[in-house]
């Protein structure tokens, strides 16, 4: 199973992909929102690396609890309290195990779409997050990590790409109405991005 040591590279790959898509992420949040989602982002998972660095704790559940306090306390905007919410709902999710198997990892998955659903009270087709992690958990079947992360994050790249039609009705891009229609919404990409990254690592 998924040990504290398997999500840490996890968290590592995923800040590397982020990294990687700094300036993808800022010009897609400066078309229909104010810009700042890639650096949100990147600030956020290197403030992660950097915890962890310092930190290393010894469960799936703390790793799951130290990521959701430093995005909370480092993202700001939008995103970071819902990613930290999601975060802080997985490690919940997993309780005190020592190792993930894979109805563990849907079980957090799905956890983490309720701690964003129930702050941020998007419904799917608002064009948000959502719109990614929705698909993605009900994709997220398997026997092996590998199949069920596989699946959740082709799903979830899909959710982003088909976010490109669709009219906000949260968040920031919102305040844009009919004009928000026609660009990917960042967070959806971002959440994309992360379950991309989780899947590498368990192929
Ligand atoms: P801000 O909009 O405050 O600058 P970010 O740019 O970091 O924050 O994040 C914007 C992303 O947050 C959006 O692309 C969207 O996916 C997500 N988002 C905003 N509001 C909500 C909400 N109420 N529910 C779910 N996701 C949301
Ligand atoms: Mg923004
Ligand atoms: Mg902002």
């Amino acid at each position: 199973g998924c040990t504290a040591n398997d999500l840490v590279t996890a968290l590592k790959a995923a800040a590397a992909t982020i990294e990687e898509h700094r300036v993808e992420l800022i010009q897609l949040d400066r078309v229909i929102g104010d810009g700042d989602h890639g650096e949100n982002m990147d600030r956020g998972f290197k403030a992660v690396l950097t915890a962890l660095d310092a930190n290393t704790p010894d469960t799936p559940a703390a790793v799951l609890k130290l990521v959701a306090t430093t995005l909370i306390s480092k993202v700001g905007g939008a995103a970071g309290p819902l990613y930290g919410t999601a975060f802080l709902r997985a490690s919940t999710a997993v309780k005190d195990r020592a190792e993930l198997e894979p109805a563990d990892l849907t079980e957090a998955l799905t956890a983490a779409l309720g701690g964003i659903v129930a702050r941020g009270k998007a419904e799917p087709g608002d064009k948000t997050m959502v719109d990614a992690l929705d698909p993605a958990v009900r994709a997220a079947k398997g026997d092996t990590a590998t199949e069920l992360l596989a699946a959740a994050a082709a799903a979830a790249e899909t959710g982003a790409d088909a976010t490109v039609p669709l009219v906000a009705r949260k968040g920031r891009a919102s305040y844009l109405g009919e004009r928000s229609a026609g660009h990917m919404d960042p967070g959806a990409r971002s959440t994309a991005l992360l379950l991309r990254a989780f899947a590498e690592v368990a192929a």
